[in-house]
């Protein structure tokens, strides 16, 4: 049976010889939708991208991209596709305006088509006073958000995007976020990405945390999120060990962890806790109520 979602991957995995970068991925994205995949370093994200974007074949496994078998169909995956990957694409020697032409010429629309797409490309995304500026003169965010634009021009159905962040400054990275919200209000464009900051992820539909190659979580956000507790009471000192063990007592530990200075606990009832804090012999030398991240969920799954 064809799955109407835009990826269907089921085992998806790749070794570099005897590196197993990406164990076995399974992965439905429905389409429309905004999903993170997140992880530190090395955890096998790039990699698994590069394989969604049949750029790189797969050690085992399988997947189909809308609709399309990810080996024997790889070229009509890719007409349908746009991609950001870490290093910028656009050749630091053309104007903004020429890169996009280029792209387009690429993707295979006509002259009247690349002039449509190009003018409407650099309206969406705020291009036009840079139009004719050497790509090399751009800051880093305008670098990345023209990157954006050649990947949007054609207008693709799924938008893989490979930390498309880093670097960013507060404004830029704004920008971009607003830009692929369009693009998926208006389009209903499929967005797959990648992060290492957690916090970003946030708003996604649906994440994936991948450690050392391995999914370790998969939901939405806020289910993950609900999962370590209510709240989150991050607190150390000389009652730390005692308190920790007495929210576990009075079972209003839902999760727990040791971190390097203290104790991270996520809590079912925060009044509760924050009076047992309040009234632990010995004392804390820091205390913090506060909600629950998907970096709690991230360090809870990992260590
Ligand atoms: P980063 O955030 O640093 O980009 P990542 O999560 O994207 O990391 P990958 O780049 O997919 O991780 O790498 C996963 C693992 O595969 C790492 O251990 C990495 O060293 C290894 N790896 C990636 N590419 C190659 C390669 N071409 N040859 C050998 N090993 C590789």
């Amino acid at each position: 049976m064809t799955s109407p979602n835009t990826i269907e991957a089921r085992g998806l995995g790749r070794d570099y010889g005897v590196t197993r970068a990406l164990e076995g991925l399974d992965l439905s994205v429905e389409a429309g939708s905004l999903v993170g995949i997140l992880g530190p370093n090395g955890a096998g994200k790039t990699t698994a991208l590069l394989m969604l974007a049949t750029l790189l074949r797969p050690t085992r496994g399988s997947a189909r991209v809308m609709g399309c078998d990810l080996i024997s169909e790889a070229s009509a995956i890719r007409r349908r596709l746009g991609l950001v990957f870490q290093e910028a694409t656009i050749d630091g020697l053309l104007t903004v305006e020429e890169n996009l032409r280029f792209a387009g010429r690429l993707a295979g629309l006509d002259g009247y088509s690349v002039k449509h797409a190009v003018n409407e490309v650099v309206q969406r995304i705020g291009l036009g006073p840079l139009r004719q500026r050497r790509a090399s003169q751009l800051s880093g965010g305008w670098r990345r958000l023209t990157d954006i634009a050649r990947a949007t021009l054609h207008r693709p159905a799924l938008l893989l995007l490979d930390e498309p962040t880093v670097g960013l400054d507060p404004e830029h990275r704004e920008r971009m976020w607003s830009v692929l919200d369009a693009e998926r209000r208006e389009r209903g464009i499929t967005v797959l990405f990648s992060t290492h900051y957690m916090a970003e992820a946030e708003s996604a539909d649906r994440v994936l945390l991948l450690s050392k190659g391995a999914v370790v979580e998969e939901g939405a956000p806020a289910d993950l999120q609900r999962g370590v507790g209510v709240a989150v009471a991050e607190f150390e000192g000389p009652a730390g060990a005692a308190i920790e063990a007495a929210l576990v007592r009075e079972q209003l530990a839902a999760t727990s962890m040791r971190t390097e200075r203290g104790w991270r606990v996520g809590v079912r009832e925060p009044q509760r806790v924050a009076q047992l804090v309040a009234e632990a012999p010995g004392g804390v030398t820091r205390f913090l109520l506060r909600e629950a991240t998907l970096e709690d969920v991230y360090f809870l799954r990992t260590r």
